[in-house]
């Protein structure tokens, strides 16, 4: 007799080494079949950033070979997961569902709907966390409640992390292997499997977006989805040129439009990703592993508390598109910078090792803020802050994203993330200070732009850093506001990061290019600076000390 089936779930975690969910599914048997479902909504709810349609694309179609070369194979069915799962758990004769848990709202609650479906149905479901080092569960206050500082949150999760490390509880597990694939002829209800939305192969990133807009139909039924074709060019494009803005689109998934605000980016719902050479990010799983061994062994992550700060550099690792889908394990990253340390050779690189796992730790604290305090994703979370009267002038939010604010080192920065999917952090920090306390524009007009283009975007990071930025989140200290000038002075004092994404100012010299005052004969069209720092400045500091406190 065959053992029993289980179906284990994909959703950030798009992996087969060292992923919790499937290797306590794998430990219990070897019949084990991998499912990702592709739900239009929720694929609409990623704010069709292309950036991340092609980087989930290309890592599905790394899955489904590794899936394969298990033994087994991956299912890709296409609808709401809260109808399929149940649909093919019956069909496939499946006697658990596993999958690993989430931390945003509308996640929690389609993962409660999917539960309560199956376990209606009497199947077993399995969940556990997977893609954090300490669960929002286990880690609280001396007075039992959340943290919402992050000094204090990050003192626990090391002694945590260090306590489950040295128990070898974080040592990252092999992926399974010679696992037992199901044979869909032999199926007791061959009727429902025939029924099941199966696509035939893997989606390109195109097909994505067109099951985004509700179309793509399911191409196959019952087949494994096994090959990938490249459509329309699409992925591996090398012009570089800013794309226009557009609509803005409502999260699904979480935040709200801010009300009233004046439209943002358009088209990006059909927009192919066209800087799939320019991202820093690289999709799948072994990509993931090769660029953390670049990062760890080579010399970033030993002068990382440096280079961390210098845009003009690779000074950071570009794991955060592989941390977001899960290419890459929390386990994963941490071993590697345990590695550095026990190889380091002075007191710098041990310095800098430490600070790329606060960092690690600056994800989580946000992971564990929206799991405890999900409001967040509706607003900001100091209450005040909804009475702020923000401008949202249209011209102004328009030269931001489109990188024509005459501000260079905002400008470079919002070139990069248009072209390329990615920012770094330094600029991301500036431009979002910039947005919200120069040009004085709702900070959810800024996070929603954001995820509208970032490869790595993921709700509780960006709010997490757009609320930090507006001063409008957790964070203790009340207003903090960059000037971007001396940012660019002390980040990127050649200007190296200025050149590379503004190539029309590169015949500028430094000191101009720093400051934003360029003549007028050497702009070659490049705009005059649309505010002045410093009376913007002061008119965002009357606006703040009016507000009513609390
Ligand atoms: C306004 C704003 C919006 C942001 N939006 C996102 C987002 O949508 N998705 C996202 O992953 N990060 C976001 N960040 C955090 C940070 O900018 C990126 O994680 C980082 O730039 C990714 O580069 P890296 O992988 O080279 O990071 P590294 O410096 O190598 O750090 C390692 C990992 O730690 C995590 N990390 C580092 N810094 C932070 C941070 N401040 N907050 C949370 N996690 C962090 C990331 O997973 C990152 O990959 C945002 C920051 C700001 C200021």
């Amino acid at each position: 007799m065959s053992p029993p089936r289980w179906l284990f779930w994909h959703r950030r975690d798009l992996r087969l080494a060292d992923n919790l969910g499937l290797a306590a599914a794998a430990a219990t048997t070897r019949a084990v079949t991998g499912v990702v479902v592709l739900d239009p909504a929720e694929l609409a709810a990623m704010h069709q950033a292309p950036a991340r349609r092609w980087f989930l694309a290309e890592s599905l179609h790394e899955l489904a070979g590794r899936w394969q070369a298990a033994g087994s194979r991956l299912l890709i069915l296409q609808g709401d997961p809260v109808l399929l799962l149940p649909r093919l758990a019956a069909a496939s004769g499946a006697a658990v569902v596993a999958w690993n848990r989430g931390v945003e709202p509308a996640e929690r609650e389609r993962d409660r709907r999917v539960a309560a479906a199956l376990q209606g149905d009497g199947v077993k479901v399995l969940v556990d966390w997977d893609q954090l080092l300490v669960p929002p569960e286990t880690i609280f206050t001396g007075a039992g409640d959340p943290y919402r500082v992050y000094g204090p949150f990050l003192r626990n999760w090391r002694g945590q992390v260090e306590r489950r490390a040295a128990a070898g509880e974080l040592d990252p597990r092999p992926a399974p292997r010679e696992l037992l694939d199901l044979d869909p002829a032999s199926l007791p209800r061959p009727e429902l499997w025939a029924a099941l939305p199966l696509r035939a192969a893997v989606p390109t990133a195109a097909q994505l977006a067109a099951i985004a807009k509700g179309g793509g139909e399911a191409d196959g039924v019952g087949t494994v989805a096994l090959h990938h074709s490249e459509a329309s060019g699409e992925d591996h494009p090398s012009t570089r040129r800013p794309q226009a803005n557009g609509a803005l689109r409502s999260e699904a998934s979480g935040t709200r439009p801010p009300e009233p605000g004046p439209e943002s980016t358009a088209g990006l719902a059909q927009a192919p990703f066209t800087g799939a050479d320019l991202c820093p990010c690289r999709p799948g799983e072994a990509a993931a592993l090769a660029q953390l061994e670049a990062f760890a062994d080579g010399p970033a992550l030993a002068r990382y508390d440096e280079g961390r700060n210098l845009p003009g550099e690779a000074g950071t690792s570009a794991l955060s598109a592989a941390l977001r889908f899960g290419t890459l394990s929390p386990r994963q990253a941490w071993a590697a910078a345990a590695v550095a340390r026990f190889a380091a050779r002075s007191d710098e690189a041990l310095a800098s090792i430490t600070v790329w796992e606060q960092e690690l730790c600056w994800r989580e604290f946000y992971q564990q803020a929206l799991f405890h305090f999900p409001e967040l994703a509706d607003g900001p979370y100091r209450p005040q802050w909804r009475h702020f009267p923000w401008e949202n002038n249209p011209q102004r939010l328009a030269a931001w994203q489109e990188g024509l604010t005459g501000m260079p080192i905002v400008d470079a920065a919002m070139r990069q993330l248009v072209e390329s999917g990615w920012m770094h952090n330094r600029p991301r920090m500036i431009v979002a200070s910039y947005l919200v306390k120069d040009l004085i524009c709702d900070w959810r007009l800024g996070e929603r732009f954001f995820m509208e283009h970032l490869v790595d975007g993921d709700l509780a990071a960006n709010n997490g850093g757009w609320q930090w930025s507006a001063s409008s989140g957790m964070d203790p200290k009340p207003l903090r506001i960059f000037n971007p000038a001396t940012q660019a002075a002390k980040f990127d004092p050649e200007a190296t990061y200025i050149r590379t994404w503004l190539p029309e100012l590169a015949h500028v010299a430094t000191a101009d290019l720093i400051s934003g005052r360029i003549g007028a004969l050497e702009r070659r069209g490049y705009p005059e600076a649309i505010v002045d720092h410093k009376l913007q400045q002061a008119r965002f500091k009357a606006m703040h000390a009016a507000l009513p406190r609390g």
